[in-house]
C-alpha cells in the first residue's frame, strides 16, 4: 500500500496503526499508563540515551498518542506532529521555541483572545513585542515587519468575522524576508485548508473543534515541516513545560478524527443552505462567508481553501438588544462559545468571545454588537431553519409591538 497517495478521507481511518502488532484490535488501544517498565537497567539507560527507541515515560511519548500524531502529520502533509492538553498549548509551545526575549512576532488582525492574552504576558515578562496588521498586500505585511521580527502568526479565516489572510502573499514575503509562518487552521480544519502545502512553516489547531468534533475533549496538536526540529521541540518546550495530551483524551480524537471528512462535508452543505436562507431575511443585514459569492475575497477563498466550512458569522437588526433577543429565541441552536460540534452554537462575539478586546479595536475589526457568529453542525438543514424561522418570527412581533 502506499501510503503517500492515499486520499485523506482513507487516512483519518487507518494512518499510523497496525493492528497486528496489537492482538489485532480493530480500534486503536487505548495505553492509560503514565510509565512504562524497562526489561532491564541497560535497556533503560539505552531508551534515555536515545540508543534504543521506545517507551519511556508517557509526558515523553505514549503509543496511542503516537497514533494520533502520525494521523495528523499526514492530513496535514508535513513531516512531524505533536499532540497537547489544550490548542493554548499547542500556541504557546510553538511561540516558546521560536522567540527569544527582545523579538517581535507579526499577527493578523485577529487572532483568538487566548492568543492575544499570551502575547501581552510575553511582553510583560520578556519583552516580546508583537503587532497585530491588516495582511491585505505583501507591502502591507513587508511594511510591518522589523529588524527583530522572527515570524508570522496568522488565523484565517479570522475568528469571527472570517476576513481571510492571503496565505500566498505572507508565505512569499516571509521566504524573501527569513521569517517563520505558523498558521491556526482551527476553523478550517485539515479538510479545508493545509498551509503547509502553500509554504508555512507550522500549522496548529485547537483540537478541541473539528478535529474532535463531538465537543466532549480540550486538546491541540502542532504540525511541523521538519522532523528533527518537532523532535527536539518534543523532548524540551513540550517535555519542560509539560502540556501534554492524556491518553484518553487521544484516544477520543482518534475516534472523533475518523469521521472528519463527512462531518465536514455536512458541516458545510448546512453552511451553504443557511446561508441561503439568512440572506434572504429583512432583519438580516450582512453576511460573512468564505465561499459566499458576494464575498469581496471569494477569489482568496478559491486559491487556498477546498470549501467554505462551518462556521457563518452574521449581523442582525435591533443592536445588541436585537442579537440577544434573536439568541434567546432559537430552542434547537444552543448558546456557547467553541465550534466544531455535532450541535449547532450560536455565540455574540462582543459580549462573550470578544469582550476582552477594547471597543475601539473590536469595531475596527468589524466586530460590532449586531455580529453573531453561528458554528453550523451536523443536523438537518430544514430542522436548522425551522429554529432560524421561529426565532425571526418572534423578533417580528417584538418589533411590531415597539412601533
Ligand atoms: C478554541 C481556539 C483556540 C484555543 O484552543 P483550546 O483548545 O480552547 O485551548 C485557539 N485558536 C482558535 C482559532 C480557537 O478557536
Amino acid at each position: 500500500m502506499e501510503e503517500k497517495n492515499m486520499h485523506k478521507d482513507t487516512v483519518v481511518i487507518h494512518e499510523g496503526y497496525d493492528g497486528s502488532a496489537h492482538q489485532g484490535s480493530l480500534a486503536v488501544p487505548l495505553y492509560q499508563t503514565s510509565t512504562f517498565a524497562f526489561e532491564t537497567a541497560v535497556q533503560g539507560g539505552d531508551r534515555f540515551s536515545g540508543v534504543e527507541a521506545g517507551n519511556i515515560y508517557s509526558r515523553l511519548g505514549n503509543p496511542t498518542v503516537r497514533v494520533l500524531e502520525e494521523r495528523m502529520t499526514a492530513l496535514e502533509n508535513g513531516k512531524g506532529a505533536l499532540a497537547f492538553g489544550s490548542g493554548m498549548a499547542a500556541v504557546s509551545t510553538i511561540l516558546v521555541h521560536l522567540t527569544k526575549a527582545g523579538d517581535h512576532i507579526l499577527c493578523s488582525r485577529g487572532i483568538y483572545g487566548c492568543t492575544f492574552g499570551l502575547l501581552g504576558l510575553m511582553n510583560q515578562k520578556y519583552n516580546i513585542t508583537h503587532d497585530l496588521v491588516r495582511m491585505g498586500t505583501e507591502e502591507e505585511i513587508e511594511r510591518a515587519i522589523k529588524p527583530e521580527t522572527v515570524c508570522i502568526y496568522i488565523e484565517t479565516p479570522i475568528n469571527p468575522t472570517m476576513e481571510l489572510v492571503d496565505l500566498h502573499a505572507v508565505v512569499s514575503v516571509a521566504k524573501r524576508r527569513g521569517l517563520r509562518v505558523v498558521v491556526d487552521n482551527t476553523f478550517s480544519s485539515p479538510y479545508l485548508q493545509n498551509p503547509l502545502d502553500i509554504g508555512a512553516d507550522f500549522v496548529l489547531h485547537s483540537a478541541t473543534k473539528y478535529i474532535n468534533g463531538h465537543g466532549d475533549v480540550i486538546a491541540g496538536l502542532l504540525v511541523g515541516t521538519d522532523k528533527e526540529e518537532m523532535e527536539s521541540i518534543r523532548m524540551s518546550v513540550q517535555k519542560d513545560f509539560g502540556g501534554i495530551i492524556s491518553p484518553f483524551d487521544a484516544w477520543l480524537l482518534i475516534r472523533g478524527l475518523k469521521t472528519l471528512s463527512v462531518r465536514m462535508e455536512r458541516h458545510t452543505s448546512n453552511a451553504e443552505k443557511l446561508i441561503g436562507y439568512l440572506k434572504a431575511q429583512k432583519l438580516v443585514e450582512k453576511v460573512y462567508y468564505p465561499f459566499d459569492v458576494d464575498n469581496p475575497q471569494f477569489e482568496i477563498a478559491k486559491r487556498q481553501m477546498r470549501a467554505g466550512g462551518g462556521i457563518i458569522s452574521f449581523t442582525i437588526k435591533g443592536g445588541k438588544e436585537g442579537a440577544q433577543l434573536f439568541m434567546d429565541s432559537l430552542s434547537l441552536i444552543k448558546i456557547a462559545v467553541s465550534l466544531g460540534d455535532a450541535e449547532t452554537l450560536i455565540q455574540h462575539p462582543s459580549t462573550m468571545t470578544h469582550s476582552v478586546v477594547p471597543e475601539e479595536e473590536r469595531l475596527q475589526m468589524g466586530i460590532t454588537d449586531s455580529l453573531l457568529r453561528l458554528s453550523v453542525g451536523l443536523e438537518h438543514a430544514d430542522d436548522l431553519i425551522a429554529d432560524l424561522k421561529s426565532a425571526f418570527a418572534i423578533m417580528e412581533v417584538a418589533i411590531t409591538e415597539q412601533d
